[in-house]
C-alpha cells in the first residue's frame, strides 16, 4: 500500500516545519538551509527504504518470542535482521551529538523514523527507541568521562540500553521503589529486582534506585531516588551482577524482551544530581512518551492501509465493502484520528526542536544582546510549559487512537480480522501496550490535569488564539471561529474543577479530550492553509468535535463531586 515516506509527512518537512528558524538558531546565520533539509530528507527516503523491506518478516515472524540463553537474550531473527540494516545505515541513538560521533537528528525526524519503525515492526521499534533515549539521558546528564566511554558506542549501534524503572508494587507509583543503592568507600552497588524490563539484555541499564542513606525517610517518595548507570559487563571485562531472571509471554509485540531483572550488588555510577534520579528519568520518559506517540502512529498507519486496501477487494451485494456509506463512515474517521494525532505529535516535536535550538544559542553564544538574551530566556520557558502539556497529550490521543484504529481495522476484516494469522488482529494486539507503559493514558491524562493546574492551558491557548487569528480569509476563518468558540467553553468549564480535587481528576479525560480537539483543530487548519486537499479533514474535524467539546464542557460544568460517589455505589453493583 500507501508509501512510508507518506505526503502527510512530507508536508511537514517540506512546508511547516520551520527549518529556517531552526538551522539559523543552531548553526549561525550562514547556514545552508536547502542543503540542511535535503539532508534530512534523505534520512527520512533511507530510513522509509529500510522499514518496507523489513515489514514482510516482521509480519511472518510475529509470533517469534526473543529466547534467554545462559543469562544472555536472543532477539528473534526479524528484530536481529531489521536491526542490523538500521545499525549499518547509520540509524541508531540518533539523538546522540556529533563530537560523541553520533547523527545528531532532530526529533520531528527522530520521531518519524520511530513511526516508520513501528509502522513495520513493533517491537523492534521498542529495543531501538531504547537505545536513543538511553543515549540520551546519558548525554544529558552523566559525567564526561562516562558519555566519552559510552556514546560513541551507543552511536555505532554496539551498545543498547535498557530504562529500570518498574517493580512489582511500584508501576505507575515510581514513589514505591525499593532497589536499593548503597555507597561505600567512594563505589556504589544496586541491589533489588525489577519487573518487565524491555530489552532487558542490553549491556546499559538505567536504573532508578533509592540511596541508602535516605532510605526510610524518603520511602513512598519520588524524593531520595537516584539514576544509576549499571552496565552488564564491568570496564575490566568482567561481569556485573545484572541478571535476567526470565522473559515474560506476552499479547503483543512478542520480538520485544521483556525481562525480569535481578541487582545483585551490581557495580553501578550516579548520572545526575544525587536524590534528583525521578526528574532526570522523567527527561527520559518524556522522550519515551513521543516515541511511544510514534509508534502508536506507525502501527496505526500499518493497519488503516490494510483496512483500506482490504476495502477495495472485498465484495458484499456485489459491490466493493468500501462503497457502504456506514463503512466510508468507519474509515474516513479512522483517517480523522490518525491524522489528528500526527498533528498532534509533530506540533509537539516541533516545539521540542526550537526549544532546543534556543538552549544551545543561549549557551553557546556569549555575545548575544542583553535585550535578545532576555526574549529568548521567555520564549524558552513558555515553549516549556507548552511541551509540559502537550507532550502527555500526544501520547495519550495517539495510543488511544492507535488501539482503537486497529481493532476498527479489525472489523473491517470482518471474520477474517478474528482468525490467528490476520495482519490487522496482531498490529491490534501490538497496539495494546502502547496506551499501558511509559505511563497509562490515566497517567497521561492526570499529567496534563496538573499542568493545567499550573497554569499551562492559558499560555497553550494564547499561542493557539494567535495562530487561529490568522485565518481571514473563508472557509478556514469560519472554522477558526468554530475553534475560538470550542476554546471558550473549555475555559468557561475548567472552572468547575477548582472546587474539588477528586471532581478534576473524575473530569481529567473529558478535559484532556476538549483540549486536544482544539489544539488538532488548530493544526489541520495549517495543514489545510499549506495543502488545500487537506480542508476536508480540518472541516470534518472540527465540525466533529464542535460538539463533542460543548457535551464535554456542560458535563464539566454541571458535575460536582457527587458524581464521585455516584460512580462508587454503581461500582458496587458490579458482579
Ligand atoms: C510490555 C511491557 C514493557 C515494559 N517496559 C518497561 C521498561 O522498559 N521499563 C520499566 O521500568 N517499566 C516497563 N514496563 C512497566 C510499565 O511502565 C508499567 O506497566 C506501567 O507504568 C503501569 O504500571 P502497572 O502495570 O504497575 O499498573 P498500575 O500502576 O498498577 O495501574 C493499573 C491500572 O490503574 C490505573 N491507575 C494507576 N494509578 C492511577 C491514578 N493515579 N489515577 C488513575 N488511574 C490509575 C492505571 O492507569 C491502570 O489502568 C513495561 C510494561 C510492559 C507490560
Amino acid at each position: 500500500m500507501g508509501s512510508y515516506l507518506s505526503d502527510s509527512i512530507l508536508l511537514y518537512h517540506d512546508r511547516l516545519v520551520p527549518w529556517d528558524e531552526l538551522f539559523r538558531l543552531t548553526k549561525g546565520e550562514g547556514v545552508d538551509v536547502e542543503a540542511e533539509r535535503d539532508a534530512l530528507r534523505g534520512v527520512l527516503e533511507t530510513v522509509a527504504e529500510i522499514c518496507e523491506s523489513i515489514e514482510p518478516e516482521a509480519r511472518e515472524g510475529w509470533y517469534d518470542h526473543a529466547r534467554l540463553e545462559d543469562d544472555e537474550v536472543i532477539h528473534p531473527p526479524h528484530v536481529a535482521n531489521g536491526y542490523a540494516k538500521l545499525r549499518d545505515a547509520g540509524i541508531v541513538s540518533f539523538g546522540v551529538l556529533e563530537e560523541y560521533e553520533g547523527v545528531e537528528l532532530p526529533a520531528f525526524v527522530a520521531n518519524i523514523v520511530l513511526q516508520m519503525i513501528s509502522r513495520a515492526d513493533g517491537g523492534l521499534m521498542t529495543v531501538v527507541g531504547l537505545q536513543a533515549g538511553v543515549a540520551e539521558d546519558i548525554q544529558k546528564y552523566a559525567p564526561e568521562d562516562l558519555k566519552r566511554q559510552y556514546l560513541p558506542r551507543f552511536a555505532s549501534g554496539e551498545l543498547q540500553g535498557s530504562m529500570d524503572l518498574t517493580e512489582p508494587q511500584a508501576g505507575s507509583d515510581l514513589g514505591a521503589i525499593t532497589t536499593r543503592a548503597t555507597e561505600k568507600d567512594g563505589e556504589i552497588r544496586i541491589n533489588g529486582e525489577k519487573i518487565w524490563i524491555t530489552n532487558g539484555g542490553s549491556q546499559v541499564h538505567l536504573v532508578l534506585a533509592r540511596d541508602d542513606d535516605t532510605f526510610e525517610e524518603s520511602k513512598g517518595t519520588t524524593r531520595g531516588l537516584s539514576l544509576y548507570l549499571c552496565p552488564r559487563t564491568l570496564p575490566d571485562g568482567t561481569k556485573n551482577g545484572v541478571h535476567v531472571e526470565r522473559l515474560e509471554e506476552k499479547l503483543g509485540i512478542h520480538g520485544s524482551p521483556t525481562a525480569a531483572m535481578r541487582f545483585d550488588d551490581a557495580k553501578a555510577w550516579r548520572i545526575g544530581v544525587k536524590g534528583d534520579g525521578f526528574k532526570a528519568m522523567l527527561d527520559l520518559m518524556n522522550n519515551a512518551r513521543l516515541g511511544v506517540a510514534a509508534q502508536g502512529i506507525g502501527i496505526a498507519e500499518a493497519a488503516l492501509s490494510e483496512a483500506v486496501r482490504y476495502s477495495r477487494e472485498r465484495r458484499q451485494f456485489g459491490i466493493p465493502i468500501g462503497d457502504q456509506p456506514l463503512m466510508k463512515n468507519m474509515l474516513a474517521r479512522m483517517v480523522l484520528a490518525l491524522e489528528g494525532s500526527r498533528a498532534l505529535l509533530y506540533r509537539t516535536c516541533t516545539l521540542v526542536d526550537v526549544n532546543r535550538a534556543i538552549r544551545r544559542r543561549l549557551d553557546s553564544d556569549e555575545e548575544l544582546a542583553e535585550v535578545e538574551r532576555n526574549e529568548l530566556e521567555k520564549t524558552f520557558e513558555r515553549n516549556e510549559t507548552r511541551i509540559r502539556l502537550l507532550t502527555p497529550l500526544a501520547k495519550y490521543l495517539a495510543t488511544e487512537n492507535c488501539d482503537h484504529i486497529t481493532r476498527q481495522a479489525i472489523q473491517v476484516h470482518g471474520g477474517l480480522g478474528f482468525m490467528a494469522e490476520s495482519t490487522v488482529g496482531k498490529l491490534h494486539n501490538d497496539a495494546i501496550i502502547t496506551t499501558i507503559y511509559e505511563g497509562t493514558s490515566e497517567i497521561q491524562v492526570s499529567f496534563a490535569l496538573k499542568e493545567i493546574g499550573k497554569g499551562a492551558l492559558f499560555v497553550v491557548v494564547e499561542e493557539l488564539r494567535k495562530e487561529l487569528d490568522e485565518f481571514h480569509e473563508p472557509p478556514l476563518d469560519e472554522y477558526a471561529s468554530k475553534v475560538r468558540g470550542g476554546i471558550e467553553k473549555i475555559l468557561g468549564a475548567s472552572g468547575a474543577l477548582m472546587s474539588d480535587f477528586s471532581y478534576a481528576l473524575l473530569c481529567a479525560k473529558l478535559l484532556a479530550d476538549a483540549v486536544v480537539d482544539v489544539i488538532v483543530g488548530t493544526e489541520l487548519l495549517k495543514q489545510a492553509r499549506a495543502d488545500e486537499r487537506r480542508l476536508d479533514l480540518a472541516a470534518s474535524w472540527i465540525n466533529r468535535t464542535s460538539l463533542e467539546i460543548e457535551a464535554n464542557a456542560r458535563r464539566i460544568a454541571e458535575g460536582t463531586v457527587a458524581r464521585v460517589e455516584r460512580c462508587e455505589k454503581i461500582v458496587e453493583l458490579a458482579p
